[in-house]
Order: structure tokens, then C-alpha cells, then sequence
């Protein structure tokens, strides 16, 4: 090591810009917010190579003045506050007054920039910090800023980038959730001069999250208005049969702002208490409007983290406002919130610390209110595929179906219950990998081919592995701006339901590379067998017999893919003992 020496300021100034700046959907980010402040109404975003090459936004907001967009490119060169008190009531995006002067370090920087009440406007360029050209030019009312070269002296960052999928993914994130939020101004995202998306100014939200989502997720949204304590919770949240496998397509803002706060998105998530199956997410768009002195916006120099000063409050209010909706729109009953959010999941299987040898079925549902504890001999129901051969199980002898749901029948080890979905998605699974380790997955085409509306993301992500979801037998084509046509599935599914292909869409898009991986291939194909199956379905002995004679074939008969068991066993000493015939 060295002897200590200070860093020269250039250096400094280059180090902190990258850090304002870490890739370009910060850089746009930023822009955005400088015309939303400028009180546009039309932007334009066009960006090449995902950023990289060259940003452009063109705004129609209020412009600058020739000494303006002389200041705009310095340190704390700011329009929005101008003292301290000012801090306490910000009602712009930006205050800071250093994203122009981080993006001018560290890209070729051109403004062109008139407003209303001038004859001409004026042009800027600067390179690396240093102004190269400055004059009066001819130009629109409003703001045209170019980021070229991105990071050109800032290799560390460049190196960090990560693929142009990626990076463009976060750019399309960044427009979304702006273009959601402002929907008094149009927008419009285009890719190496491909429209992405594009929205219509408009005086209702919901046309904005049509435009973003598509009409269909626009038609299943419900609208949220709740009032309480001072803080107003506004937006919309998706049918719970809207939903999605990750956290992708929610929206959060407060006042305005778009924010990420895990603990909201859960509060909301629990306003659905057992409406929601266990790891799914629901679709949402909700603006929480707080007391500005409740909240902190201050403490993330990229502003997208608030520390609320009453966590716990906001997050009972967010849990009340999405209760009170659904309860609006008859799908919950009337009752306490907390009361129900505590009660997900309904079942739970729960192993005692020998789980080989007993398998504790707790139903904590009222309705019940009985708890069995079955004795099982050891290995029997483990979850160990290989404990016990399949073979040895049957044969079975169906008695009949209850509940739509479960199958019961005789074995020579005693009654046994199977939950036929849980069944049909092992065999489906199981069928699925045979096929797909022989390469010969079979496809079947659709009769009618299905027409969805996807969002900007999941559009281009459907492009991008349009060749890889084929060798998996999924026929996906363009539609057009945020539409595809599904032509084809796997022929083993024959039916799947419309949200498995936001689920592998949105997984697809998760990844950092172009390379799909194992761990989210196999998530593929395990909610593709969950969809697969119908719920409540009845059906004759016959079916049931060749339901179970195809689970016995598979090589772990014991538990669906996603690990919930297929089948339960009540032996015959299990019987006698509660019938107390022996004691
Ligand atoms: P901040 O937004 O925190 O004030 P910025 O560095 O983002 O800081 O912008 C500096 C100033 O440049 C702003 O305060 C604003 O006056 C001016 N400015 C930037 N972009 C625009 C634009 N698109 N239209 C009008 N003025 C702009
Ligand atoms: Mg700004």
C-alpha cells in the first residue's frame, strides 16, 4: 500500500456520478423525472443498444432559458428547493440538483432546449465534464437531451454492465412505472426504433395500466380508495385470480413516487389473506399518499427507499384499504382483517422431528376443527422417492371420489386418500422430463390460437426465447406492439391456464444472460404441470383407475412437484384405534 494522498477532484466527481448513475436505467430514470418536473406532457424515450450507445428524451415540458442550461450541468445546480425548509415539502422528483451534472461526467452530453417565451433555444454539448459548445440554435418548446457514450471514461462501470436484455429490462421497468403513474403525460419507449411501449395521455389510470399490461389484466383490476388516519391509499389491485410468480408487475408509489418497500408489498399481499396460494403474487398499481411529514424519501440518494415514521401503521392501513376492496367486490366475506390474514395457508402439513415415522395432518380451518395425527410405519409416506418401491403400494381399489377433489381407495396397507391434482401433476411432470430428455416433446396446436397481451417486458422476453420455449413445445409468435399468439403447448398439458405464460415469461425474464438455467427451467416446467390440472374435476372410476395406475409408473409417487404430498394413508390399525376397538 501507498502512502495516503487525497484524490484529485475530477476523480472524485467521476466516482460519485457513477455511483448516482450505476447503469443506464438510471440515467433515464433521472431524465424522466426532469421533464415530469418541467411539467411535459409528451416524452419520448428512444434508446440504442440498451443504453449503452445513446440515450435520447425528447420533452415538451417548460425548457430552459439560455443562463439556465448554462447552470443545469453544474454540482447543486437546481430549480426545485432552495433552502432548507424547502426540504419538507418537495413535490418535484428532483431536488438534489446532481443527476445532470453526474450523467454530464460521464457521457457525451447534448441539450437542446427552448422555452415558451424565447425566439430561440440553445444548444449544449459536454463531454467528460468539460462544455464544448454552447450557442443559440432553432428548436421546439421544450427539452432534448442525448447521453452518448455512457460510462466511456468510467470503465469499472462499463465492465459491471450486464447484457443488453437486462439493462434493457431495467430501462422498461423504469418507463413502466412512470408511465403508470403519470398517465397525464404520453409516453413512448423505443428500442433500436422498435415501439416497445407507448402510452395516451389520459385522465383515467386504468387506460394506463391497459396500455402497459393489455386490456386483459386492465379488465381483472379492481379499484382501490381508502382514507385513513391522514394517509389515502389509491390505485387498483388485480382479481385474486390475477396473479403472477414473482413481484415483477406491482407498482408502488408513495406520493407519487415510485418506491420499493417490501413490507407494503407484503401488507398488501396479506389483504388477500387466503386468496392467494402460498409464493403467488398479485398484480397491483397503488399510490399511498402520506403526510409528507410521516415519510423520509431522503434517505436513498437514488430516492426509491422511504422510511416511513409509522411502519406499522401504514402497513395496517394498506392491509385495510385491499381488505375492504375485496370485500366491495364480494369476493371476501365481511370480517376482521387480522383474524383472516393469520390464517394462510389453511393446511399445513407438519413433520414432527422423526417425519419418516409420523405425518401430522392439522386442520386449522374452523370448519374442522379436528386435528388427526396418524401413526404411519416408518418410510411408508416419507418423502424419501426411493423408500419404499412404488410398486409395493398398490394395487388400488378406487371407492369413489369426495369433494371433487380427492380420490379414495383400498390398498392392502388400508384406505388411501389422494389429492387427484396433486397426482395429475406428478404424472404430467414425470411424463414431461421423459419426453423432454428424449428430445421429443410433443407439441400440439392450439384450435383456436390464443391471443395475449403481455407487458413491454414480457414482450420482448417472449421474442428473445421464442426458440428455446419451441424446443420446450411451446409455439410462441409475435403479435405485434405487446402481443403475442400462443399457437402451440405441450401436447401432455393439452389445456393450460392463461397465467402460466406470465409465469414463464416473467421467470425467462429474470435472467441475467441469454443462457436459461436449469433452476428456472425445471420452475418452468413444475408451474406448467400446475396448470395443467383442472380444479374440481369429477371424475368416473375409470379415469381414476388410470390416474393412479400412472402415478404408481412414476418414480416418486409420493409428492407433486412442488413437494405437497399425493397421497395419505390410513391403516387399518390407525382405524381401530380411533374407533377405539383397540386401546
Ligand atoms: P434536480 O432535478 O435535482 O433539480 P438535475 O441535475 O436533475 O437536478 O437537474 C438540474 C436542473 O436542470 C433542474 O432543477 C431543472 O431546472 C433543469 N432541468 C433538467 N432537465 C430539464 C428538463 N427536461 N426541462 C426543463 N428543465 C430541466
Ligand atoms: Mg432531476
Amino acid at each position: 500500500m501507498g502512502a495516503i494522498h487525497l484524490l484529485d477532484d475530477a476523480l472524485i466527481t467521476k466516482i460519485a456520478a457513477g455511483e448516482v448513475i450505476e447503469r443506464p436505467a438510471a440515467a433515464v430514470k433521472e431524465l424522466l423525472e426532469n421533464s415530469l418536473d418541467a411539467g411535459a406532457t409528451d416524452i419520448r424515450i428512444e434508446v440504442w443498444e440498451a443504453g449503452r450507445r445513446k440515450i435520447k428524451i425528447t420533452d415538451n415540458g417548460c425548457g430552459m432559458s439560455y443562463d439556465d442550461a448554462m447552470l443545469c450541468c453544474k454540482r447543486h445546480a437546481t430549480s426545485k428547493i432552495k433552502s432548507e425548509e424547502d426540504l419538507n415539502a418537495i413535490l418535484s422528483f428532483g431536488f438534489r440538483g446532481e443527476a445532470l451534472a453526474s450523467v454530464a461526467e460521464i457521457s457525451h452530453l447534448k441539450i437542446t432546449t427552448k422555452t415558451n417565451d424565447s425566439i430561440h433555444g440553445t444548444h449544449l454539448e459536454i463531454e467528460g465534464g468539460k462544455q464544448i459548445k454552447a450557442a443559440p440554435c432553432g428548436c421546439p418548446d421544450g427539452t432534448t437531451i442525448e447521453i452518448g457514450n455512457l460510462f466511456f471514461n468510467v470503465p469499472a462501470r462499463k465492465k459491471f454492465l450486464k447484457s443488453d436484455a437486462v439493462e434493457l429490462n431495467h430501462i422498461i421497468a423504469a418507463v413502466t412505472k412512470y408511465a403508470l403513474s403519470n398517465y397525464g403525460c404520453a409516453f413512448a419507449l423505443i428500442h433500436d426504433g422498435r415501439v416497445i411501449l407507448r402510452t395516451a395521455k389520459t385522465d383515467k389510470p386504468i387506460d394506463a395500466i391497459a396500455a402497459v399490461y393489455g386490456n386483459d389484466v386492465a379488465q381483472s383490476m379492481l379499484k382501490v380508495q381508502y382514507t385513513s388516519g391522514g394517509v389515502v391509499v389509491a390505485g387498483f389491485i388485480g382479481r385474486p385470480t390475477l396473479t403472477r410468480a414473482d413481484a415483477a408487475d406491482q407498482s408502488l408509489y408513495v406520493n407519487g413516487r415510485a418506491i420499493t418497500n417490501r413490507f407494503i408489498s407484503e401488507a398488501i399481499s396479506e389483504g388477500y389473506g387466503t386468496l392467494l396460494f402460498t409464493n403467488r403474487h398479485p398484480v397491483f398499481v397503488i399510490n399511498i399518499t402520506v403526510p409528507p411529514n410521516l415519510v423520509d424519501v431522503n434517505v436513498h440518494p437514488k430516492k426509491s427507499y422511504v422510511r416511513f415514521r409509522h411502519d406499522f401503521l401504514i402497513k395496517q392501513i394498506v392491509r385495510h384499504a385491499v381488505r375492504s376492496t375485496l370485500q366491495e367486490n364480494n369476493l371476501v366475506a365481511h370480517g376482521s382483517v387480522e383474524k383472516e390474514t393469520s390464517q394462510r395457508p389453511i393446511h399445513q402439513y407438519s413433520f414432527t422431528p422423526e417425519r419418516q415415522s409420523t405425518l401430522a395432518l392439522m386442520e386449522s380451518s374452523a370448519n374442522y376443527g379436528t386435528h388427526f395425527e396418524l401413526q404411519m410405519p416408518a418410510g411408508e409416506l416419507s418423502d424419501a422417492p426411493d423408500a419404499l418401491p412404488a410398486k409395493k403400494l398398490g394395487p388400488f381399489y378406487v371407492l369413489g371420489q369426495f369433494n371433487k377433489t380427492y380420490i379414495v381407495a383400498e390398498s392392502p396397507h388400508g384406505m388411501v386418500i389422494f389429492d387427484q391434482h396433486a397426482v395429475e401433476e406428478r404424472v404430467n411432470y414425470e411424463k414431461f422430463l421423459e419426453q423432454k430428455m428424449h428430445k421429443a416433446i410433443k407439441k400440439q396446436g392450439l384450435i383456436t390460437a390464443k391471443v395475449l397481451s403481455v407487458n413491454p417486458l414480457q414482450y420482448a422476453t417472449a421474442l428473445k426465447f421464442q426458440k428455446y420455449l419451441d424446443t420446450l413445445g411451446f409455439a410462441i409468435e409475435d403479435f405485434g406492439e405487446n402481443s403475442i399468439k400462443i399457437s402451440g403447448v405441450p401436447q401432455i398439458f393439452g389445456r393450460l391456464r392463461d397465467e402460466i405464460f406470465f409465469d414463464l415469461l416473467n421467470s425467462l425474464a429474470q435472467l441475467t444472460g441469454d443462457v436459461v438455467t436449469l433452476e428456472i427451467e425445471s420452475r418452468i416446467i413444475r408451474f406448467s404441470c400446475r396448470a395443467s390440472v383442472k380444479a374440481g374435476q369429477e371424475l368416473t372410476k375409470p379415469q381414476m383407475n388410470t390416474l393412479l395406475d400412472n402415478l404408481l409408473l412414476t418414480k416418486n409417487p409420493y409428492t407433486c412437484p412442488h413437494g405437497r404430498p399425493t397421497m395419505i394413508l390410513f391403516s387399518v390399525a390407525d382405524m381401530e384405534k380411533k374407533f377405539k376397538r383397540v386401546v
